[in-house]
């Protein structure tokens, strides 16, 4: 059975295409001083690879805060993300914990869209969350991003190459999320009673 063509408009801008898979370095115009995993742009050429965020677009979309779902500028009024699906705690040397996060943010009407359609989304059925004046701190990521090992085999040995990066949330914002998980926790345990 033939699959049904899946349209640019049903997939989200930092999901990955099939007729994206080529990869070379460069320097990085955002990290000075770094070399950067570049990839070919290509949106809407082949199959959707839902699982796997186009490099370039990921970091795009971190950087400047760029809607994960439509590609366009997120403004600080209308800038949210999904607390208890994406991102996690990292804890600091200090003992102390802070939200991380890899996915871009999206604007509201985006994500309620993304929260009816992606199947992650609708299993872990939470409201977005609304960000704060914390646009949290930039890091870049040299570690290799999760399937993307092949691709880093191939690249020069002892370059130290950026792969992705995420926003580091200060204790305000932090605060909110682990709030927002802790009501999310409340929700899934009243639908099990129910
Ligand atoms: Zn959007």
């Amino acid at each position: 059975m033939p699959l049904a063509a899946t349209s640019l408009r049903d997939v989200p801008w930092t999901v990955s295409w099939s007729g994206e898979q080529a990869f070379r370095l460069q320097p990085s115009a955002d990290f000075a001083g770094l070399v950067e995993l570049d990839q070919k742009q290509a949106p809407g050429v082949g199959e959707p690879q839902f699982a796997a965020m186009h490099v370039r677009r990921q970091r795009r979309g971190m950087i400047d805060l760029v809607c994960h779902v439509c590609g366009t500028p997120t403004p600080p009024r209308d800038r949210y993300v999904f607390p208890a699906a994406s991102g996690g705690l990292v804890t600091l040397h200090d003992g102390s914990q802070q939200y991380g996060l890899n996915v871009p943010p999206m604007h509201r009407a985006c994500a309620v869209r993304a929260a009816n359609a992606c199947p992650h989304l609708m299993k872990v059925d939470e409201p977005p969350l609304r960000c704060g004046r914390d646009d949290g701190r930039l890091i870049h990521r040299t570690d290799v991003t999760p399937g993307l090992e092949a691709i880093a085999r191939e690249l020069p040995p002892g370059v130290e190459v950026v792969f992705s990066c995420y926003r580091l949330y200060g204790p305000e914002f932090t605060a909110k999320v682990l709030a927002a998980r802790a009501a999310w926790e409340r929700a899934v345990a009243e639908r099990r009673r129910r």
